[in-house]
């Protein structure tokens, strides 16, 4: 048994996944989540319910363990900076800083020299009503958005007006891009320079949830290999420990954009489990342990599907062949539009 234990805030998929991921290594894990069902707790080796704000239940925490990280953006940035003044946190509790904010994240983007589509931020209507250039667009909540959460289409001007938008949160209006594909690049980064690189991960959203991912994905050389240079200047320039996903559009004159970074393992990187010799949630625990880097090897082509609210009940019920690889979440409740598991399938 190892010494060391990981201490995880967020108790979803990807925490269980990462819980996996370092009882592979022989590593301990206690997982804090503010959900007393967080499924998370099924995989580690202990487990804290407690609110993220909560400095007696987050030093028991620290308490605990040798080492945080986290499995999604939106931890109070305070309590990651408590946590750290004892406990390192990686990756650094700055870059979260940065990437929970809509605005300073396509801001960071931009100052790398790297592309994204055309915004500006929206603090009242009268910001909106002035830049309709850029409608068609998408009103995107800066704070706490995911899975399409906290977003507005506007196809015209007149949705202004049409689509009772609350405005006591800020927003970043988007530019509507023509989307041919969509894909993400996940990159673990161990030191300066010092990256594994997955092939790009071609992905398909349904209602602005990802609903499939593939490997290999359909996408000139060119492109690739500019994708994997941006997510290795971006993971650079953060000073990045750990796994990071770029997730990147390609529009119908195949012009590149990035989308948005995830400061953490993705959800298109799960087919990793099955078609990589190391997956990202391994690869993440070997990063912020200092295990140092070892050489990705390919094993398969892959798809994920994810299995989303009550689709759920029918792939319990289903049998599976020897390369199908079904991981049910084990959520309590079963929610419209809500991850409830993902099925992988590779080809041998
Ligand atoms: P989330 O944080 O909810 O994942 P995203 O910004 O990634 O939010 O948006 C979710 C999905 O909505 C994207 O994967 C894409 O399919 C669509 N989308 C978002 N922004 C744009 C845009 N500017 N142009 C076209 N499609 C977009
Ligand atoms: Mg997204």
């Amino acid at each position: 048994m190892s010494e060391l234990t990981i201490g995880i805030l967020g108790g979803g998929q990807l925490g269980s996944l990462l819980c996996l991921g370092a009882k592979k290594l022989n590593i301990n894990t206690v997982i804090y989540c503010d959900d007393k069902d967080a499924p998370a707790q099924n995989y580690a080796n202990a487990f804290i319910f407690g609110d993220y704000k909560d400095e007696i239940k987050i030093k028991d925490f620290i308490n605990k363990v040798d080492i945080v990280t986290y499995e999604f953006e939106n931890i109070p940035f305070e309590t990651l900076d408590l946590i750290n003044q004892f406990k390192e946190v990686k990756p650094k509790p700055a870059i979260n800083k940065i990437v929970q904010h809509r605005l300073y994240e396509k801001d960071f983007i931009n100052k790398c020299n790297i592309g994204t589509a055309r915004y500006v931020s929206i603090k009242e209507k009268s910001d909106l009503n002035s830049n309709i250039k850029l409608i068609p667009g998408i009103l995107k909540t800066c704070r706490l958005g995911y899975d399409g959460k906290g977003q507005y289409k506007l196809n015209n001007p007149s949705d202004i007006e049409n689509l009772n938008i609350d405005f006591s949160q800020e927003y970043i209006l988007e530019k509507m891009i023509n989307l041919k594909k969509e894909f993400s690049i996940i990159l673990t980064r161990f030191s300066h320079s010092v990256h594994s690189v997955y092939e790009p991960i071609e992905n398909e959203h349904e209602n602005q949830i990802l609903k499939y991912s593939k490997i290999p994905a359909d996408i000139d050389n060119k492109i690739v290999s500019k994708a994997k240079d941006w997510a290795s200047i971006i993971a650079d320039d953060l000073d990045y420990v750990g796994t990071i996903c770029v997730e990147y559009f390609m529009d119908r004159n195949d012009n590149l954009y990035v989308n948005e970074i995830a400061p953490r393992v993705h959800n298109s990187g799960h087919l990793t489990i099955n078609s990589y010799n190391i997956s990202q949630f391994e690869n993440h625990i070997r990063a912020i342990c200092g295990l140092g880097k070892q050489e990705l090897k390919k094993l398969h082509d892959a798809k994920m599907i994810n299995i989303i609210g009550e689709e759920i009940v029918s792939y319990r019920s289903k049998k599976y062949s020897d390369n199908e690889f079904f991981f049910d979440y084990g959520k309590k409740e079963i929610k419209a539009n809500r991850k409830m598991g993902h099925l992988t399938v590779i080809q041998r």
